[in-house]
Formats: C-alpha cells, sequence, structure tokens
C-alpha cells in the first residue's frame, strides 16, 4: 500500500525552531511548502524563516487549535518536544516520527532497554530511581561509569563521569538537587571506544530507507566539535554499521530521518551508544557534501515523497562553532579569513546571545579527500583556539 503524498503548496508544520528547525524550513520552502513553526521562545531562528509563527507554549490549547487546523503533516526538530502534542496531532494529520517513536527515544532508560531486549548491542547500564542507589551501583561496575538524566539532557547536560570512588559523593548531590523533578537516571558503564561514529538513515512510511556515509565524531565536553565524511574505517566497519543502524531504525518502525550513534570498539565492534529521532549534528555537512542534505529528506519522508539520493559528492569535515567561538567568525578579520580558506563553507544560526556551551554554528571544509578536509578543519580548529 502506497501512502499518500503531500504536495508543494501544502503547509507543513514542525515543532522547535532552533538551527534544526531553521534548516527544516529552508529545506521545505525551497521544495514549495509553506512551513508553520511552533517554538515558544519567540527569538528561536527558524520563526524568521516561517510562512506561520507560533510562539505560545506547547500546552496551549487555542494556538493547538490553529496549527492543527493550518497543517497537512508536522514533524519536530529534536526528541524532547512533547510526545502527547505529537500524538494528538496525529488525530489530524500524518506526524512523522510518530509520538509513539518519540516516547521510545526520549527516554533513554526506555531507549536502551527497547534496543537491548531486541538484541541490538548497547553499553551496560542500570536504572537508578532514587540518589541513595547511585554509590552501589556505580561500585558495581568498577567505579568508571557515566551517568545520564533518563529525560531531557543533551550536549553533555545532565551527564556526570565517575572514574573513582571519590567522584560518587559529588554526583550524587547532584542528583539529589534535581528530585524534586522527579528524575531518574541511567548509569552505563564507560565505553572504551577506538572512535565514534554516527550513520544518518531515512525511512519512508512506505519501509524504503537509505543510509548516508558512515562518518566519524569527535567530541569535548560531551558536546559534538568534528564530523569527518566518510570516516576512515575499515572496510568491514562500514556495513557492519550501516546494518545496524538500518536494522534499529527498522525495529523502531520508524518514518523519517533518524541518526544512529556508535561506539566502535577494539576489534572493530560496535555498539549503539543512541538514536535521534531527526536530522543530526552530524549530518550537517550532508547541507553541503551531499546530493540531498539530511533536512531535504526529512521533508521528503514527512511528505511521503520518494526518498533522495544520499550520495556524498565532496568529503567533509564540519566544525561546530561553539559559544565564543562564534565572536571570532563574526569580527570582519576573522570571517575574511575563514572565507579564504578553499572549500570552507559557513553557517551561522543568527542566535542572539552568547552562551558557553551553545550551538551558535557550523563550518564546513570540502576537499579532494577526507584527510586534506580534516587538516582543513584542524587547522581552523587550531585558530579558533589562539
Ligand atoms: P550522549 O548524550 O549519550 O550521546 O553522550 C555524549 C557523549 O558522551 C558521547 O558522544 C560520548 O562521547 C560520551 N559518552 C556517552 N555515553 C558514554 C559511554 N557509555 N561511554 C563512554 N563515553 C560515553
Amino acid at each position: 500500500m502506497t501512502t499518500q503524498p503531500i504536495g508543494p503548496g501544502a503547509t507543513l508544520g514542525v515543532l522547535g525552531g532552533g538551527q534544526l528547525g531553521a534548516m527544516f524550513t529552508r529545506a521545505a520552502l525551497r521544495l514549495g511548502y509553506r512551513v508553520a513553526v511552533w517554538d515558544p521562545d519567540p527569538d528561536a531562528p527558524a520563526h524568521r524563516l516561517a510562512s506561520r509563527s507560533f510562539s505560545d507554549p506547547f500546552s496551549d490549547p487555542s494556538a493547538y487549535q490553529e496549527f492543527s487546523q493550518l497543517v497537512s503533516a508536522v514533524t519536530f526538530e529534536w526528541e524532547n518536544v512533547p510526545a502527547v502534542l505529537c500524538e494528538q496531532l496525529s488525530q489530524t494529520c500524518p506526524v512523522r516520527p510518530s509520538g509513539a517513536v518519540l516516547r521510545v527515544i526520549q527516554d533513554r532508560i526506555v531507549q536502551k532497554q527497547f534496543l537491548q531486549t531486541r538484541g541490538f548491542p548497547v553499553p551496560s547500564f542500570s536504572v537508578v530511581s532514587d540518589p541513595a542507589q547511585l554509590a552501589g551501583v556505580a561500585r558495581a561496575s568498577g567505579c568508571v561509569v557515566i551517568c545520564k538524566t533518563a529525560t531531557a539532557g543533551y550536549d553533555g547536560k545532565g551527564q556526570w563521569t565517575i572514574r573513582q570512588p571519590g567522584e560518587i559523593a559529588a554526583v550524587e548531590s547532584a542528583l539529589r538537587a534535581m528530585v524534586p523533578h522527579g528524575a531518574r537516571w541511567i548509569v552505563e558503564s564507560m565505553v572504551e571506544f577506538e572512535r565514534e561514529l554516527s550513520v544518518l538513515v531515512v525511512r519512508s512510511a512506505d519501509g524504503e530507507h537509505c543510509v548516508y556515509p558512515v562518518v566519524e565524531n569527535r567530541h569535548e565536553f560531551g558536546i559534538l566539535r568534528m564530523t569527518v565524511a566518510p570516516a576512515a574505517v575499515s572496510a568491514q566497519v562500514i556495513p557492519q554499521a550501516r546494518d545496524l543502524a538500518r536494522r534499529a531504525v527498522e525495529a523502531l518502525n520508524g518514518v523519517g530521518v533518524f541518526c544512529v550513534e556508535l561506539f566502535q570498539l577494539r576489534g572493530d565492534r560496535l555498539i549503539i551508544n543512541e538514536i535521534a529521532p531527526r536530522p543530526h549534528n552530524s549530518g550537517h555537512y550532508t547541507l553541503d557534501a551531499c546530493t540531498v542534505s539530511q533536512f531535504e529528506q526529512q521533508v521528503r519522508a514527512l511528505c511521503a515523497m520518494p526518498l533522495g539520493e544520499v550520495r556524498l559528492v565532496s568529503p567533509a569535515a564540519m566544525v561546530n562553532l561553539i559559544g565564543h567561538d562564534v565572536e571570532k567568525i563574526t569580527s570582519s578579520d576573522g570571517c575574511r579569513d575563514l572565507l579564504a580558506i578553499p572549500g570552507a563553507v559557513l553557517h551561522l544560526y543568527g542566535k542572539r546571545t552568547v552562551r558557553p556551551g551553545r550551538k551558535m554554528g557550523h563550518v564546513t571544509f570540502l576537499a579532494g579527500s577526507a584527510d586534506e578536509a580534516r587538516d582543513r578543519a584542524s587547522r581552523f580548529m587550531k585558530s579558533l583556539a589562539e
């Protein structure tokens, strides 16, 4: 059975209007759609591009009424939008990915249990529902663990590493401070990975899929710093990574764009770190380096249009501009120096307030080889630190 396509001219709804929502909006507008952006923050970047803008709280009934009457299909820019809103909206139009998928993904405990019970490799983990349990759980794992809030954490927020017994007490106090909010935590064994990889999988409502090249990611302080496409991994790892990612998205019955983050261990074994049910920062290189970007795929999958080609036209390395990095670029000299680098493509997100750890933009370096792209990106990162 084929799913009814939604053609250009229709209004697509996106929940969340940060840089990911803005990039979705740009892709949709280029294909001739209109876009209604709903983000309670009136300053969210996507509002400036939207055909219709809603900055009411997600719980506002009159905004819901208006939004739901306007849109022909709805997606979201990240997993922390209310699943209940997605479920409500799905009574009047397609919501892709679905609220059910969102419920599995947005709780790290539910997500890891989902993957584990279906035989997917994940780090060993325990659940903590009372801070008093932390010490026992950490000690049982040799006191080398990473503790994460079950919900709402991102970019290293809501995460604490413990590398020795002396560090447990401070983390326990941090958890106690969260208790009034009814928090639960997942405590994972710290994985000694060789490298971090990610794979974007696009899946249509009819179950067709396409898989982007495997890329390599480097994080700093829990935040993505650099992505290199394609990853410099052995010929055995690539099909393994692609297959694992595709099967995980299929198990979720996910429709849309998904990013499967992987750890590559010694001996080329792969395990899943987590899955994002949306375009991902590690896929931003697709905007400049692939025939069809992850954001256009999000539009295509949402509208039940044919999925696009995922060919890598040029090797690339992407560097995030985090916090005050951006000030080096917005100065006239910094911008001139960057744009003088061959193959450098600058994306600034137009966020008005700079905060440490906030993603303010990114730069993609295109080059003849992945090594050359990585070298250019590394030199640029060094210049940011000077
Ligand atoms: P997450 O938000 O879970 O993707 O974590 C952010 C980053 O923290 C990951 O990309 C890794 O660099 C690191 N990290 C998360 N979980 C683990 C783990 N179990 N072992 C080692 N490093 C981890």
